[in-house]
């Protein structure tokens, strides 16, 4: 898994809290440094202290070659538990007196003095010049503090001591940074995951309205956001581009139902209501009534007058026919001047009322062209009505289109029902 590939809300999550333990890292790496160094410099001067405090209570031990008194001082060191041993040496670097802690490993004891040994001669100049010096090594420290007496280095004072003390304090600073630690990570992680709501929220909302808008293809839909940042651009731009894309497929299923000269329903979308009004008559068991009609002669009123006359003739016919008809109808143009009328749970009856309220309508109205004289138009019409038995409205419009051309025959201006 890529971090590309994770949510958002991880990814953020991530980002956030990763950031924040990065820096607690550095922060906690450059601490213990620092603490380091000023533990290691407090232990070591502690040691120097206690050194030079033991060096000035031996001197005249060492000066008068009491050495009795010497061993029986340098065990009174026995009382700090941290020291491991200490040496007094003369001018020769001979050993004076010694005294070892019994709870420390002679044979270390006896490796770390030679090591401070070996210091010591390199540093004799120093000793000489009344100068100690001290040093943390790995497993123990150690503090060198030159006796003088009567303005002359007479020999020195060595003192062991182990790093337990030291040890323990870098130890109890690292747990409790460790603990600081984990506690801020947590307070991070907690705070990380409320943050990145403000992120992550107007983006799933954008997300889950896109997918309801892509499911349902419905388009009347927005988004808001109480945010006024980048987010609410983002909400207003969505909106903007929603509200056009809903006026373009309204536009757009205007231009495919409807047709342009008259205004009335076009064929395709007659026949998709049908099927809509076929399929429900059938359930319920209604009768489901068909009207269908041509004007008479029309052909003529092109020719005498012009194809923009004959225009102003269809349109007048349409407005006519949908003033005709009753809410539930559906009036369309299916052809060139033949027109359809859909009559919702009317039986034959009421479908024949209809079609001769429609005829005799367009019977008495006028249609002036422009420079023409008042024109009349006649209709005939066909008519069938049924309890459909099947989906198939096939037959019922060759039925109807049968009753119209027997109108037709019959002398025109005339409704004539279908029958068998
Ligand atoms: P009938 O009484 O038998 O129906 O005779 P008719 O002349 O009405 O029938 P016919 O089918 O012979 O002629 C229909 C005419 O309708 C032919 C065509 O030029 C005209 N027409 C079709 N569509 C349009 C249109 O959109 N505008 C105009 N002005 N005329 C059209
Ligand atoms: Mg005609
Ligand atoms: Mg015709």
């Amino acid at each position: 898994m890529k971090f590309g590939d994770l949510s958002i809300r991880l990814k953020l999550v991530a980002l956030l809290g990763v950031s924040a333990a990065m820096a607690l890292v550095v922060s906690a790496i450059l601490t213990l440094v620092l603490t380091f160094f000023s533990v290691r410099d407090e232990s070591l001067r502690h040691l120097r202290q206690t050194s030079d405090i033991a060096r000035d209570n031996l001197t005249a031990t060492l000066a008068f070659r009491d050495n009795a008194s010497a061993t029986r001082m340098l065990g009174s060191l026995a009382s700090n538990p941290r020291i491991l041993a200490a040496v007094i040496a003369d001018e020769e670097s001979k050993q004076f007196s010694i005294y070892v802690s019994p709870a420390a490993s002679p044979s270390d004891v006896t490796r770390y003095l030679a090591e401070v040994a070996a210091l010591a001669r390199e540093r004799q100049a120093d000793l000489s010049m009344q100068q100690g010096f001290s040093a943390i090594h790995f497993g123990y420290m150690f503090a060198v503090s030159p006796i003088v007496f009567d303005g002359r280095t007479i020999g020195n004072l060595t003192l062991l001591s182990d790093n337990v003390a030291l040890r323990e304090r870098i130890n109890a600073f690292v747990l409790m940074q460790v603990l600081v630690s984990v506690l801020t990570l947590v307070i991070i992680a907690f705070i990380s995951i409320r943050l990145q709501r403000v992120f992550t929220t107007p983006i799933f909302h954008i997300i889950e309205t896109i997918r309801t808008i892509a499911q349902t293809k419905n388009y009347a839909v927005s988004v808001d956001t109480i945010q006024n940042d980048e987010f609410k651009v983002l909400y207003t731009h969505f909106n903007d581009m929603i509200a056009e894309i809903r006026e373009r497929d309204t536009r757009l299923n205007h231009l495919a139902t409807t047709d342009s000269l008259t205004g009335l329903a076009n064929r395709r979308h007659a026949m998709d209501v049908m099927q809509t009004m076929v399929t429900r008559a059938r359930r319920k068991q209604e009768p489901f009534g068909l009207v269908m009609l041509d004007i008479d002669h029309f052909k003529r009123i092109n020719d005498q007058y012009g194809h923009p006359v004959g225009d102003l003739v269809l349109k007048a016919v349409a407005t006519t026919l949908s003033r005709a008809a009753r809410e539930i109808d559906l009036v369309a143009r299916t052809g060139g001047e033949e027109f359809l009328v859909l009559c919702d749970n009317s039986d034959v009856e009421a479908t024949h009322q209809i079609a001769e309220r429609m005829r005799a309508a367009i019977e008495q109205a006028e249609v002036s062209g422009e420079n023409a004289m008042p024109l009349k138009v006649t209709v005939s019409a066909g008519v069938h009505a049924s309890v459909p038995e099947s989906e198939d409205f096939a037959l019922s419009l060759a039925l109807v289109d049968a009753a119209l051309y027997q109108a037709k025959q019959n002398g025109r201006n005339r409704v004539v029902n279908w029958e068998e």
